[in-house]
């Protein structure tokens, strides 16, 4: 049984055990957002719409060497995200499930583009359950124009001088471009 929280003679929230903190429902985003596209930020939107709060977390300790520092990829994000009151910006270099549970976060959002997707997607999700029963992973799918949208494909199309303005934000194309240069 949950616990009512009381507040001016109104009831405010149902906090049952675990990390229902006040009634905020928290949601991470992990990636590397190296950097981050449009892809990234339709999820982003669709998860923001869900939850009341939208941690967007840059991992550190990935294993691919990256284009764009984590504090460069932190700044590209906020820019991003600055018109959407209720997404946050943040950085982890441990465990993703030890971040979540430090935010007190319900739950996991990774976008699910293709079928090539899945495979990893799921086996992923499934360690992290084992890992920490009480967050679950939820799958989001971007509109269909960015299912084939990818960092990695973005900086190599950029580093090849081709036009990636239709698939990054504005200053990450300025970003891209200065990589060039
Ligand atoms: P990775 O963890 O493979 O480096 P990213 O950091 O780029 O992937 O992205 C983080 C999450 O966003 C992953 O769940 C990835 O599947 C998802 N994602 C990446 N690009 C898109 C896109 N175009 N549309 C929807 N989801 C995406």
């Amino acid at each position: 049984m949950g616990r009512f929280v009381e507040g001016g003679g109104k009831i405010l929230a149902r906090a049952g055990a675990g990390r229902d903190v006040g009634g905020v429902r928290t949601v991470i985003y992990p990636g590397s957002f190296d950097p981050i596209t449009n892809g990234h930020l339709d999820v982003i939107e669709r998860a923001a719409k869900l939850f009341d709060r939208v941690i967007v977390a840059v991992a550190v300790n990935s294993s691919k060497a990256p284009l764009f520092s984590k504090d460069q990829r932190q700044e590209q994000i906020a820019e991003a995200v600055a018109a959407l009151g209720n997404v946050e910006v943040d950085a982890f270099d441990g465990l993703l499930v030890d971040f979540a549970r430090d935010q007190k976060a319900q739950a996991i959002i990774r976008g699910l583009r293709a079928v090539s997707d899945f495979e990893f997607e799921f086996q992923l999700a499934l360690m992290n359950r084992k890992l920490e029963p009480d967050i679950e992973t939820i799958f989001m799918m971007p509109r269909e124009t960015y299912t084939f949208l990818s960092s990695k494909l973005v900086k190599e199309i950029a580093q090849l001088g081709g036009d990636v303005s239709a698939f990054v934000p504005p200053h990450v194309e300025r970003a891209l471009a200065d990589c060039r240069n």
